[in-house]
């Protein structure tokens, strides 16, 4: 039931204080023509409708969510305690420099140990999101080629295993996007990429480890590659929790790179952000950095460098998300941080290795933070699809995985089980993959009507994206 619907006229609850200024009659055209349409409800009824709905929706507090991609792990509440302190939350970007010297010293000193552990030498908060970072990153690719007179470089290439914004930021960038397929064990194909690399290569981006959860072992080989041809290699590291303390992009031949704050450094994500794609890079791009935070005189400061690609996000960014990571690397240290990966590795290798007797793993070997099963073989011998599965684990109290994703894998289910699950989880979440498979094939229909047990049963999903109902309809 909406809150509307709810709604008693003259019902009201009395959040707001009492009028301390005298009041103004608005005249002119400023009245409104109708009564504003708000919903009047008791204090009570209000807290009862946003319980209600909190129970709703399925959270990291709720159950497992193993959504592929996304890393929807627990976040530590003390990360939220420090982004909630009054001195964060209650500076003004206005506010003169000297004022917020504190808030800077969070961003640098995040900024030298995310460039730390990606072996980076800069880094930027500006960017929103894992995608906004990636345009940010190849505006930097492109500043650098312009400064050397080098206008040719026109193409980015993209393995098909990459993310899907990869090849979006790309031509978003204005470049136009070079496909290269990936060989039958998921790693990219070297062959092709010889071939595609020349004078007109401005550079790579690899989703590394890729879509298919596998880290590429040629990637030295790659990034090697494309510096011979005169290219810059960007590494899109949202997954970075497969790899952080244990190898660095900046070892492997990467120029620039992207992070998913809100993923691998611990911010809730569902429902849609805030985020921050942190983008880090050496120092052949630092002068084109959208802004530099400098220290010098006992104080930080900004400087717009030399030939800034211009800001991409207002102020700072999503300066609490930074907090957020911080707080979360100062809890973890420097021996928490490999765990936490090796960690992730494990989980999803023990999970893999649990499933694989009765699904088929579209790729059969050790996986990093994540595994891609194939149900094209469950289809065809029962005809219970991967959506059928995602929708069996609905009744089970458990996340889908990400469907139908990566493409170059047919009825994929993209399972990341995260760092921060315990074995019993595993181990539960194992025996209802398990359980439905079985029951795909003795009573295959019961899955076709899933979910049955969630507050919204089946959705006509063609229906629901092409004609969204998005508001509510007073009459
Ligand atoms: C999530 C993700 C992105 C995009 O990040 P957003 O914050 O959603 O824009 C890019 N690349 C990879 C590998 C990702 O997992």
């Amino acid at each position: 039931m909406l809150i509307f619907e709810k709604s008693k006229k003259g019902r009201h609850l009395s959040l707001l204080p009492p009028l301390d200024v005298p009041a103004v009659e608005l005249t002119g055209g400023n009245q409104r023509e109708q009564e504003l349409h708000l919903p009047e409800v008791s204090e009570n009824e209000l807290s009862r409708h946003y319980s209600e709905l909190a129970k709703k929706t399925h959270g990291v507090n709720d159950g497992f969510y193993p959504l592929g991609s996304c890393t929807m792990k627990y976040n530590p509440k003390i990360n939220d305690e420090m982004a909630g302190l009054s001195g964060f939350t209650e500076v003004h970007p206005l506010q003169p420099l000297h004022t917020v010297q504190g808030c800077l010293e969070v961003l640098q000193t995040a900024e030298r140990y995310l460039s730390e552990i990606t072996g980076m030498d800069r880094m930027t908060f500006q960017p929103a999101a894992g995608a906004h970072g990636e345009f940010t990153g190849l505006l930097l690719m492109k500043a650098y080629h312009h400064a050397r007179n080098e206008q040719n470089r026109t193409k980015i290439i993209v393995p098909d295993s990459a993310h899907g914004t990869n090849p979006a930021s790309a031509a978003m960038a204005g470049y136009s996007v070079v496909s290269i397929p990936s060989r039958e064990d998921g790693c990219v194909d070297l062959e092709k990429l010889r071939e595609a690399v020349g004078e007109d290569t401005a550079g790579l981006m690899l989703t590394n480890p890729n879509t298919v959860g596998l880290f590429d072992k040629n990637i030295l080989e790659i990034t090697r590659i494309v510096h011979e041809a005169g290219g810059l290699c960007y590494y899109d590291g949202a997954n970075l929790n497969a790899v952080m303390g244990t190898v660095r992009p900046g070892d492997m031949g990467f120029d620039v790179i992207h992070l998913n704050l809100h993923k691998t450094f611990s911010t809730p994500h569902g429902g849609g952000g805030p985020g921050s794609g942190a983008v880090g890079c050496k120092n052949l791009l630092a002068e084109f950095l959208p802004v530099d935070l400098t220290e010098g005189k006992g104080a930080y400061y900004f400087v717009d460098p030399e030939h800034s690609i211009g800001r991409v996000k207002s102020f700072y960014g999503n300066f609490l998300v930074v907090v957020r990571a911080l707080t979360y690397l100062l809890t973890l240290g420097k021996e928490g941080i490999p765990e936490a990966s090796t960690h992730a590795v494990l989980n999803a290798n023990y999970m893999m290795a649990c499933l694989k007797d009765k699904y088929t793993m579209a790729y059969d070997e050790i996986c990093m933070h994540e595994f891609v099963m194939s149900l094209k073989d469950l289809k065809k011998d029962t005809g219970v699809s991967a959506l059928d599965i995602s929708k069996g684990l609905l009744d089970n109290g458990i996340h889908p995985p990400t469907m139908y994703f990566p493409l170059i894998v047919e009825e994929a289910l993209m399972v990341e089980p995260t760092e921060t699950e315990t074995k019993e989880t595993l181990d539960e979440a194992v025996e209802v993959f398990l359980q439905l498979y079985e029951t795909a094939h003795k009573d295959a229909e019961s899955l076709h009507l899933a979910p049955l047990h969630t507050p919204i049963t089946r959705l006509d999903e063609v229906e629901a994206a092409r004609h969204p109902k998005l508001r509510y309809e007073i009459i």
